[in-house]
């Protein structure tokens, strides 16, 4: 097992995350079928957490 940025080489292939078609990121999980960033296709509302750092 190999840790941090060469390990990211073995993640081609299968994709589960496609961009978002709302927030533009690519952290839609299609089989999940929501996004991992805003919340989409989960909920109407924008997904927050209020450990999330206001920017
Ligand atoms: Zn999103």
């Amino acid at each position: 097992m190999v840790k941090g940025t060469p390990s990211m080489g073995k993640k081609s292939g299968k994709k589960n995350m496609i961009r978002c078609r709302r927030c533009g990121k690519r952290t839609y999980h299609i089989r999940k079928k929501k996004c991992a960033s805003c919340g989409y296709g989960e909920s109407s509302r924008l997904r927050k957490y209020n450990w999330q750092k206001k920017k």
